[in-house]
């Protein structure tokens, strides 16, 4: 049975890139009707927090991305990884090492010099402990081979290899006696019997050195997927402005968690030409074949596109849930309400179908609904205030007192009421639409003119006309 992991470092929120490796280990596992595993690599101790762990698990369940078991804290198995470490230098396959700092230094010294990378030169490979000196509390190294060459048979990169006379002993415990990185994946790996590994690519190096301790501990080397990293639209690495930011900032961007899976999955990954899927879809879709082997581009404008897509289709109680979520975190700077009251919920929901044809993401959905959370009088913006001068106001007065004697209340009767008043006036319609537009919302644009009315009904919105009229 297949078994991924997702294992995250909090450090830090949960970036788009962890969320998309997270969501190709989750898809991996349910394609195969296996399990994803999640990890929490807190062995950092200064950097990892609590916080970073809630982030992460708060992104991972708001995109769906349900993990199998508890998640698996990397540190409390730290004496199962000085167990293990140990187990190989009973063997002879790891050693001490007590190459002092200024050793240490001096070797990378040497490698600055010929410009490649550090390599520490096996000196206490093979010195006993009788030669220690005194005052240093060794590392632990492990015996990796000298010669030949490490490959791995990457699932996406396909085969790499690597001259073992470039990589050298790895530590595996430190001198205080914590597990390194290297060590730690290795055991914990093994020991959730994982079977793929995927990840991002920056991590390809480290599988040759993951390698050198499988072997040596005769484990079976699961099989791995190092995914090209999300670049930027510019090609470069990815910065914040062109999205490597936090899951929850997407959240507060008004991304539904559907089309961000849907739009992260196309990240890296394709099925024909086919943009779309359904969570079914994706599932029975993705292959680890059809990752692709140069990094994706990061696009906003894409994933506005494929979100609007996703608002569209949405159910309009949904939104107004989706909305209602995120509003303690939008609504204020917009100097919108953080909360919605019974009744303006339900002028939300009456307005939606208006509203999701227009908004690409919740937060422009409840800026444009704007004229709902209003409370009068209205507080109308530079350009409404322009279309209540020049004869504006006049206008406003003209088609008041045909709305106010207008019986029922439609989008159809006041759009009649409107159309008869301007041909009446001989002016064109938007002579009158605008100014009322103004006085209903505040704003000049905004969904359609008939709807607003429908959903602000009669009382209100005459009342908000008369507010400019006095
Ligand atoms: N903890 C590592 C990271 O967050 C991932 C390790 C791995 O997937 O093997 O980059």
């Amino acid at each position: 049975p297949v078994v991924t992991r997702f294992a995250p470092s909090p450090t830090g929120f949960l970036h788009i890139g962890g969320a998309r490796t997270a969501l190709f280990n989750w898809l991996y596992a349910k394609h195969h009707k296996g399990k994803m595993l999640l990890r929490i690599e807190d062995t950092d101790r200064e950097r990892s927090t609590e916080a970073a762990v809630e982030a992460i698990f708060d992104g991972l369940r708001w995109l769906g991305l349900d993990w199998d078991g508890d998640a698996i804290r990397q540190f409390s198995r730290a004496g199962r990884h000085q167990e293990v470490a140990e187990t190989l230098l009973a063997q002879g396959k790891a050693y001490y090492c007590y190459a002092t700092p200024q050793e240490l230094e001096a070797m990378r010294e040497q490698a600055r010099a010929e410009g490649r990378p550090m390599r520490y030169d096996g000196r206490w490979r093979d010195r006993g402990p009788s030669e220690a000196p005194a005052d240093v509390r060794p590392v632990i190294r492990l015996k990796a081979p000298q010669t030949g060459e490490t490959a791995i048979d990457d699932l996406v990169q396909g085969r790499v290899s690597w001259q073992n006379e470039n990589l050298d002993d790895l530590v595996l415990l430190r001198s205080d006696g914590t597990p390194t990185y290297m060590l730690a994946v290795v055991v914990d790996d093994h020991d959730m019997s994982v079977t793929h590994i995927i990840r991002g690519d920056d991590h390809l190096t480290n599988a040759a050195r993951q390698k050198h301790i499988y072997d040596a501990l005769g484990w079976p080397v699961p099989a791995m997927a190092h995914i090209p990293l999300i670049h930027g639209p510019d090609g470069a690495k990815l910065s914040k402005r062109h999205g490597a930011l936090g899951v929850d900032a997407y959240r507060a961007m008004g991304y539904l968690p559907g089309a961000l899976r849907n739009y992260l999955v196309r990240l890296g990954w394709s099925h024909g030409d086919q943009e779309i899927f359904s969570t079914e879809e994706m599932i029975a879709a993705f292959s680890l074949e059809n990752v692709g082997r140069s990094p994706a581009r990061f696009d906003f404008a894409k994933l506005e596109n494929l979100n609007g897509h996703y608002m569209r289709a949405a159910d309009d109680a949904e939104l107004v849930a989706a909305a209602e979520r995120i509003l303690p975190e939008v609504g204020p700077a917009r100097g919108l309400p953080d909360a919605l009251d019974a009744v303006t919920r339900d002028k939300l929901l009456t307005a939606m179908p208006g509203l999701k044809e227009r908004a690409r993401t919740l937060v422009e959905l409840i800026e444009s609904a704007y004229f709902i959370f209003a409370a009068r009088p209205l507080a109308l913006d530079d350009k409404a205030l322009g279309l209540l001068g020049n004869g504006g106001r006049e206008r406003l007065a003209l088609v008041a007192e045909k709305l106010a004697a207008a019986g029922e209340w439609t989008p159809e009767t006041t759009e009649n009421v409107v159309r008869e008043t301007a041909s009446e006036a001989g002016v064109k319609l938007g002579q009158i639409a605008q100014p009322l537009r103004a006085a209903l919302t505040g704003r000049a644009t905004s969904p359609g003119l008939f709807d607003v009315m429908a959903v602000l009904g009669r009382e209100e919105s005459l009342a908000r006309i008369r507010d400019q009229l006095a």
